[in-house]
């Protein structure tokens, strides 16, 4: 059966991409019995005489890119879109680049041509300019003996529009677009998101086969739908949805959206579609229990790492590509001061279920990445038990709120202060009873200052260490026992449990307070968190 061709608008930023389309949609309302509002749902259909257009609806196409990436096939013809007065820029390039790739056929579309039509023949140079360029990139039109059409529009006024239609039409004529209605379903994805009434909304383009109400769908292998209701471009509901056209869906039965660029199929039984999505989330598993690896200390034994030293952490973000870059700076992490647990991760608003997931753990944190959490009693539990939610909608912020908690969990250390130095002049021995003799150093303070109390001190000969942690016994100033000494005073000291320690000249004498502290995490996240660039 011949299938209506898929279209996208592609071309320099404000040459006039949405305007084009938008005249689009509207020519599509005033025929359509339906007036009224058309509402994004990633592609609308246009009749044309006997014929329909299908246009993808998002211009510049982020996801036509994010669809590439995925290898997905879904478009048949790309309009390029030319402002006359600028002619090729660099988005016009990359766009031609990308039809080559994609091996995907243009008509290129003149547009803002209102501009000139005082002045015809500026116009028409200004044609042949761009037509010239277009040589340049291996773009050959009909006038220059290739088979590429070329028609001047102004999509503000709607001049040449129709003949833009009748060009795709005939183009679609020659690609011969056909496809069978009667197989098992398949298509892409082109948008996903979720309505807070009626949950999550899918659209799919449907590319063989047709879908129905009632039919079996996977997409992405993640996620599957016994399809509830099949709703067109202006939020009304179809019974069925034909190879070349877009149809919103609802009635996905996980957790995880699908997302844009995701393979559709039909499959033949609920029990096929539970059993790959199984298979999807035991490979998501795997790679929870990666991250929960790098924490334990064993290679295997997951269950014996030390539960009171690490952070739970639920992850729900808005879209795939979020999550999965978030994922990624999660897998960067291995410093074994505290450990990270992925208890749960996924896409959308923050639901009791993650709530449950997370207040099941000690030590966790709900992390919201541009979703929200429609529940207000689960914020309301959250505060009450002490289970933090954060949301973000900047990544390294995200991060560093995760580096700080983290910080917070790396137990205390301790570690040596110098207060100050002195330098050995002589070694005394001091008669103390008949049978004690005791090494006392005479010295003079360096730097800083030497305390008696609270404090410890080091031997160090010839740049070595000697013995460390000696508390003092006795300080003095001449003959006086004091608590402390200054720079450039003198005086003699003896340690506790070193009697026999015998001094040197030039010996160095270092007193030091132990400090605790809370070591630094040690995570370079620099490529994505803004404090550390
Ligand atoms: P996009 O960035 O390619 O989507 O460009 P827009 O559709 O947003 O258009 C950029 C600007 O060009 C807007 O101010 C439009 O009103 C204007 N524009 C678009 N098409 C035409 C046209 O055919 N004639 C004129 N005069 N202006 C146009």
């Amino acid at each position: 059966m011949k299938r209506p061709p898929v279209v996208t608008i592609m071309g320099h930023v404000d040459h006039g991409k949405t305007t084009l389309l938008d005249y689009l949609r509207k020519s599509q309302i005033v025929k359509s019995e339906f007036g009224g509002i058309t509402q994004h749902i990633g592609a609308f259909v246009v009749p044309f005489k006997n014929d329909k257009v299908t246009f993808i609806d998002t211009p510049g196409h982020a996801a036509f890119a994010a669809m590439r990436q995925r290898g997905a096939r879904v478009t048949d013809i790309i309009i390029l879109v030319v402002a006359c007065e600028d002619g090729l820029m660099d988005q016009t390039i990359e766009s031609i680049e990308c039809a080559k790739k994609n091996d995907v056929p243009l008509i290129v579309a003149v547009n803002k041509c209102d501009k000139f039509s005082r002045d015809q023949k500026v116009l028409d140079a200004r044609v042949e300019s761009i037509r010239r360029d277009l040589i340049v990139h291996d773009v050959i039109t009909e006038q220059d003996g290739g088979d590429v059409q070329l028609v001047k529009i102004s999509a503000l006024q709607g001049t040449g529009v129709e003949e833009l239609k009748e060009s795709i039409v005939a183009l679609a004529e020659t690609l011969e677009l056909t496809a069978d209605e009667k197989c098992m379903a398949a298509g892409h994805i082109l948008e996903s998101r979720v309505d807070p009434h009626k949950g999550k909304l899918c659209t799919i383009l449907v590319q063989r086969g047709t879908v129905s109400k009632g039919s079996l769908l996977l997409a992405g292998n993640k996620n599957w739908a016994k399809v509830r209701a099949l709703y067109d471009e202006h939020g009304k509901q179809k019974s069925r949805c034909p190879p070349g056209e877009p149809a919103q869906v609802t009635g996905w039965r996980e957790e995880d959206p699908p997302s844009a660029g995701d393979l559709v199929i039909e499959v033949a039984s609920e029990a096929e579609a539970k059993s790959v999505v199984n298979q999807y989330k035991l490979g998501r598993f795997e790679r929870k229990s990666k991250i929960r690896k790098k924490t334990s200390n064993t290679d295997d034994d997951v269950e014996i790492e030390p539960i009171e030293n690490k952070l739970n952490i639920v992850l729900k973000c808005d879209v795939d590509g979020t999550l999965g870059t978030l994922l990624d700076v999660l897998d960067t992490y291995d410093s074994d001061q505290v450990g990270i647990d992925l208890a749960h991760f996924g896409v959308g608003a923050i639901s009791e279920n993650d709530y449950i997931m997370a207040a099941s753990f000690p030590n966790s944190v709900i992390y919201g990445f541009n979703v929200k959490c429609h529940d207000p009693s689960i914020m309301v539990r959250a505060k009450r038990e002490g289970v933090p939610i954060r949301m973000y909608n900047v990544i390294y912020q995200l991060i560093d709120d995760l580096k700080q908690r983290l910080e917070e969990r790396i137990p205390e250390a301790e570690k040596e202060q110098e207060l100050g130095r002195a330098l050995v002049a002589q070694d005394f021995v001091i008669d103390v009873t008949k049978k004690r003799k005791v090494h006392v150093a005479g010295c003079r303070c360096r730097l800083g200052v030497l305390k008696k109390s609270d404090v410890f001190y080091k031997l160090i000969r010839n740049e070595e260490v000697v013995v460390s942690d000696m508390i003092v016994n006795t300080l003095k100033h001449l003959k006086d026992d004091v608590k402390k000494i200054e720079k450039d005073q003198e005086c003699g000291i003896s340690f506790i449990g070193h009697d026999d320690l015998e001094f040197k000249p030039n010996d160095t004498l270092v007193c030091y307070e132990k400090v605790r502290y809370r070591p630094k995490l040690d995570w370079n996240t620099r490529h994505f968190s803004k404090t550390e660039r």
